[in-house]
């Protein structure tokens, strides 16, 4: 009887990968020409001051609607598009996108604000990846300034030297840089202080149990006074409450992202909420 329940079990994750393994396929074979068939876009969600409410930025979050497959979540496509390096020509699109749609806002009178775009891995490695970012700024003709691009901790790490060295050559250009997911990785503190990165982001597991979970209010303090101590500034991810967003504006967290203030959005609903909370017009 339990060779018979072991053999079961053997077949039902047989079947279980197979099913994993088909649907990565698929989405593999869906992804190559998703971009041209249009069914990728960026929604924008804001990043605001923690200390005066102000408007810092915006963070373009790659959508992807299959007319067969339906909306297909980034956790789930992101991964598979890295394993292929199918990547590095959507995270392309994605920063050129983003770089234009800021260009848009600002000639249409919205006010100064970055837009954070998220780099991969393999993006960040391209040996001429500082001529592309060049290249997208010049094309869209938006400022380098208003530009940020978002590492992850992993990326940063992996090669610290290199990393070093690009992160140099990007700033040289203009654009700011942000450590993602900060807390999840293993940032040694010897090369943090050498990177040229201007602020973390907290990665929102550790916002999650705010402000009642001792553990990760002693870690989101703990990460706030080290980036102070290293001049960095920080930004929560993934705020939901407002009893999370007066934690870290006591704690003296710099600025906040999440639902509280806003989902990602569509650019048009994005210009909709920020007339609704911003313009003088209403
Ligand atoms: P991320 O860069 O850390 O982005 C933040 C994620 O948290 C987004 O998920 C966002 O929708 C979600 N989020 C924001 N506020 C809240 C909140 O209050 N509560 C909760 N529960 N979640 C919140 P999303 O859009 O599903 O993206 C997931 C990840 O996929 C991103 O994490 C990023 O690593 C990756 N990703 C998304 N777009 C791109 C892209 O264009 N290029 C690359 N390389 N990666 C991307
Ligand atoms: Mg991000
Ligand atoms: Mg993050
Ligand atoms: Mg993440």
């Amino acid at each position: 009887r339990a060779k018979q329940e072991g053999r079961n079990r053997h077949a039902f994750f047989t079947q279980e990968m197979q099913a994993l393994a088909m649907r990565r396929l698929q989405l593999e074979n869906a992804l190559r020409r998703a971009i041209e068939r249009g069914e990728m876009c960026l929604h924008y969600q804001p990043q605001i001051s923690l200390c005066n409410g102000s408007l810092i930025g915006v963070e373009a979050l790659l959508r992807w609607n299959h007319p067969t497959l339906g909306a297909i979540s980034p956790a789930e496509f992101i991964p598979v598009a890295e394993h292929t390096g199918q990547i590095v020509t959507i995270g392309e699109w994605v920063l050129r996108q983003a770089c234009v749609q800021l260009q848009q806002w600002r000639q249409a009178g919205l006010p100064s604000m970055v837009v954070a775009v998220n780099l991969s891995a393999a993006q960040f490695r391209q040996p001429d990846l500082v001529q592309r970012v060049a290249q997208a700024l010049a094309d869209s003709g938006l400022p380098a300034e208003w530009l940020e691009l978002e590492l992850t901790e992993s990326t940063a790490m992996h090669d610290p030297q290199a990393a070093i060295a690009t992160v140099d050559a990007l700033r040289a250009l203009g654009v700011h840089l942000s450590l993602d997911d900060f807390g999840t990785g293993y940032s040694s503190l010897n090369h943090l202080k050498r990177f040229q990165i201007g602020k973390l982001k907290i990665d929102q597991s550790f916002v999650r149990g705010l402000p009642d979970d001792a553990e990760d209010a002693g870690i989101v303090e703990t990460i706030i006074q080290m980036a102070r101590s290293l001049g960095l500034k920080t930004v929560a991810e993934g705020v939901e409450t407002e009893a999370q967003r007066a934690f870290l504006q006591q704690r003296g967290c710099d600025q906040m992202q999440g639902y509280l203030l806003a989902r990602p959005l569509p650019a048009k609903d994005f210009e909709s909420w920020w007339r609704a909370r911003f313009s003088p017009e209403g």
